[in-house]
C-alpha cells in the first residue's frame, strides 16, 4: 500500500509556484496579489485564512486580507468586491465562506469576475469545466487530480466513484474525473446501494463529511482511495470519511487525514492565483 502524501506533494508544488511567481515578476508583471475577504468571526475561517496567508508568503504572492465585521451590510460588501474586481494589482479574489446569514452569498460571489475567481466557484468557471474547456477548477477537486497525476494513477477507462455532490467538491470532482476519461458514478445521501457501488470503484473519492462512512467492505482490493472529508470525531480529533485503519489494508493507495487532500487545496488556490496573473499579462 502506498500512502499518498499530500503534505509533501503540496510543499513540492509550492516550491514550483515560487519559481513561477518570481518569473512573473521578472517579466515585469509586478507582485501577484490575492485579496481575501472575510466577513464575521467564524473561528474555522480564521484558521483557514491564516494558512492561506502563510502559504502566499512562502511562494511570494502578496495577500491582502479584508476582515469585515459580522454586521457588514450587503451593499458594503458588494462595493468592496466591485473595487477589488477593478484593481489591477489584485489577480485573484477569494470570499471566505460561510458568510453571516443576513448576507446573500450568491449575489456576492457573482461580484467576483470569472477571471479573478480563484476558488473556481462561479457559474462561468463551473460551466467551462462542465463543457471540458479551460476554466478555473475548484481547489479541492483540482488538488485531488494533481495527487492522482503525481502518483501516476491511471484514470482513463477506470471506474471512479465520487461520494458527495456539493458544488465545491463532489460535483466538480466528478466533472474533472470525467474530463480525464474515467467512467464516473456520483453518490449522495439518496443513493441506494452505496456499499455495492463503492465496492466497484477503481478510484474512490469520499467527500460526504461523514466520519468513517467508507468501511473496508465498501472498498475493492487494490482500489485508490482519496479521502476529502475533514470531520471531528467524538473526541474532537480531525478525521476523514474513510475508516483509514481498516481500508488501508485493501487499498493500493490511500490519502491520510490530516496530511492528504487538505494541504493540496491551499496549494491549488495559489496555483489558480498564479494562473490568473499569467492570463492577465496575455
Ligand atoms: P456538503 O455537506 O456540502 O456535501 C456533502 C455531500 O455528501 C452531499 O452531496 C451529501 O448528499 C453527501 N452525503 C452526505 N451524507 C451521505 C451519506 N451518508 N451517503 C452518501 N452521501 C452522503 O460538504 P462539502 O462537499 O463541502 O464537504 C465534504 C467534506 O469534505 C467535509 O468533510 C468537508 O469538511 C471536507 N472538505 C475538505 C476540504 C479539504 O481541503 N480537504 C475542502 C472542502 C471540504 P446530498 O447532496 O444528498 O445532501
Amino acid at each position: 500500500m502506498i500512502l499518498i502524501d499530500g503534505k509533501k506533494t503540496a510543499a513540492e508544488i509550492r516550491a514550483e509556484l515560487k519559481e513561477r511567481a518570481a518569473a512573473f515578476e521578472a517579466r515585469g508583471g509586478g507582485k501577484i496579489g490575492l485579496a481575501v475577504v472575510c466577513i464575521g468571526d467564524d473561528p474555522a475561517s480564521k484558521v483557514y485564512i491564516r494558512n492561506k496567508v502563510k502559504a502566499c508568503e512562502e511562494v511570494g504572492i502578496s495577500s491582502l486580507v479584508y476582515a469585515l465585521p459580522e454586521e457588514t451590510a450587503q451593499a458594503e460588501a458588494e462595493t468592496l468586491l466591485a473595487s477589488l474586481a477593478e484593481n489591477a494589482a489584485v489577480h485573484g479574489i477569494l470570499l471566505q465562506l460561510p458568510l453571516p446569514a443576513h448576507l446573500d452569498t450568491e449575489r456576492l460571489l457573482a461580484k467576483i469576475p470569472a477571471k479573478k475567481d480563484v476558488d473556481g466557484f462561479s457559474a462561468q468557471n463551473i460551466g467551462e469545466i462542465a463543457l471540458h474547456r479551460n476554466g478555473t477548477a475548484a481547489c479541492t477537486p483540482r488538488g485531488v487530480m494533481e495527487l492522482l497525476r503525481r502518483y501516476h494513477v491511471e484514470i482513463c477507462g477506470k471506474h471512479a466513484v465520487v461520494v458527495g455532490r456539493s458544488n465545491i467538491v463532489g460535483r466538480p470532482m466528478a466533472l474533472l474525473l470525467l474530463n480525464a476519461d474515467a467512467t464516473v458514478t456520483v453518490c449522495h445521501s439518496r443513493t441506494q446501494g452505496l456499499k455495492e457501488i463503492c465496492a466497484g470503484a477503481d478510484i474512490l473519492v469520499a467527500a460526504a463529511g461523514r466520519p468513517k462512512l467508507i468501511t473496508a467492505d465498501m472498498v475493492k482490493e487494490g482500489a485508490v482511495v482519496i479521502d476529502v472529508g475533514m470531520n471531528r470525531d467524538a473526541n474532537g480529533k480531525l478525521c476523514g470519511d474513510v475508516d483509514f485503519e481498516a481500508v488501508k489494508e485493501k487499498a493500493s493507495m490511500i490519502t491520510p487525514v490530516p496530511g492528504g487532500v487538505g494541504p493540496m487545496t491551499v496549494a491549488m488556490l495559489l496555483s489558480n492565483t498564479i494562473d490568473a496573473a499569467e492570463r492577465s499579462l496575455k
